[in-house]
């Protein structure tokens, strides 16, 4: 009697279980979701395959001291869900994907658990392609590529493109101009002034694309000898805030370039800019935080859109690299952010939100188009 009840309570928790992850793919909208094991390497990691409408879906990888398996399962369905959004916004011909290591970055890595990794990913035979993101670096998919062709981002002496800041910060730099386009009828920067949050890759990238349109920028960074160094060098033309109230600057655009979530509760009623356009992901901590920017009559550049310059970059890698398409096609970052922004006019509704729904409505054209079957074995890009 007493076994029967443990083997209910185990096929019941088991049925929860199993119940739940499909109730996080519904709520998410996830096609596939597959849960990696390589004890000898202590690999442990989930990849989660949000839409393939578009192509092949595409995001990193990245490694995190999770503190669960739920955990982990969350941010990996909730970052490849953002990816299906950030393809299409860009216009690749990609989809949403991601993956997750349950590890420390600094104690658990090896050649062995990316070889792991590489195998895992090759496995889904062309459906999932990946690359660094926090906690991974170039080359420790050097391994993972020994595995499979299905990494992006290498370093460039292993065929990569390398660094996706510079495109990043080049798409901000197009963001800033069609902000500026739509708010004051102009592209020209020359005199406006923009308070950048975190002066690293991205941020001290655009800080010199701004000093040579004639900006005036005011910076802050956790780092101190980086602020200094800039001021050193642009002297009049930069000026120093500290990292906590950089985003109370009196100046026409802030731009967030460091970490996520600094559009809240606490930051959003101290804001006095016109505009926020910056390359940090996941900038509100909510949808709502949008509604409210829009309310407020603060222009959003949903940050999906303005920081895809990266992705622009690994994506073109995998259709044999031209520094040249990337150009175009991050440049092509101004042209959509003016049609979100003329959306968002007409039909009243926040930035963020038109932003989703013309992602939905190319989502929907291109599933309609690929309805056509181009014959047997032939359909295009492994589809
Ligand atoms: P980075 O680590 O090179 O730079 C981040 C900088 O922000 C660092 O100098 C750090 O000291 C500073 N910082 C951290 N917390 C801060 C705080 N509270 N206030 C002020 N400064 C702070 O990173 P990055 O590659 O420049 O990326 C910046 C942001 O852009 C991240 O959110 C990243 O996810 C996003 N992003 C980067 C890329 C890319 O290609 N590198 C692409 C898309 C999005």
């Amino acid at each position: 009697m007493k076994t029967e009840h443990v083997r209910t309570d185990i096929r019941e928790e088991k049925q929860t279980m199993m119940r739940d992850i499909f109730e996080l793919m519904d709520q998410y909208g996830h096609e596939q979701v597959v849960f990696c094991r390589h004890p000898r390497s202590g690999l442990k990691a989930i990849i989660a395959i949000h839409n393939t409408t578009m192509g092949p879906a595409l995001g990193g990888c990245r490694m995190i001291p999770y503190s669960s398996t739920d955990e982990a399962l969350e941010d990996v369905l909730r970052l490849s869900k953002g990816m299906t959004y950030k393809c299409g916004v860009a216009d690749v011909d990609f989809g949403g994907g991601k993956m997750v290591i349950i590890g420390d970055p600094e104690r658990d890595k090896s050649p062995e658990m990316f070889r792991a990794v590489g195998r895992f990913v090759e496995g889904l035979n062309g459906r999932f392609f990946t690359g660094t993101d926090m906690g991974t670096n170039p080359e420790d998919f050097v391994y993972a590529a020994r595995e499979s062709r299905s990494f992006v981002g290498l370093p460039a002496a292993h065929g990569g493109s390398g660094d996706t800041s510079i495109p990043t910060a080049l798409g901000v730099l197009q963001g800033l101009k069609a902000t500026a386009k739509h708010l004051w009828g102009t592209t020209d920067l020359h005199g406006r002034t923009i308070a950048i949050q975190g002066v690293g890759k991205v941020g001290g990238r655009l800080l010199e694309l701004l000093m040579e349109e004639g900006a005036h920028c005011i910076i802050a960074d956790l780092n101190e000898s980086k602020v200094r160094q800039y001021k050193e060098k642009y002297k009049e033309q930069v000026e120093l805030s500290e990292v906590n109230i950089i985003h109370r600057s009196d100046c026409d655009i802030f731009s967030p370039c460091a970490r996520g979530g600094v559009i809240n509760d606490q930051t959003l009623p101290e804001l006095r800019c016109q505009a926020i356009v910056g390359s940090a992901n996941n900038q509100l901590v909510e949808d709502r935080h949008g509604d409210l920017l829009h309310e407020k009559g603060i222009l959003y550049a949903p940050d999906y859109l303005v920081n895809a310059g990266g992705l622009i970059q690994v994506a073109d890698e995998l259709e044999g690299f031209s520094e040249e398409r990337v150009l175009a096609k991050t440049k092509a970052i101004y042209d959509m952010l003016l049609q979100i922004y003329e959306l968002s006019e007409k039909e009243q509704i926040p930035t963020c939100r038109a932003a989703d729904r013309l992602v939905v409505e190319r989502l929907e054209k291109v599933a309609d188009l690929r309805r056509i079957l181009l014959g047997w074995g032939r359909d295009a890009r492994g589809r």
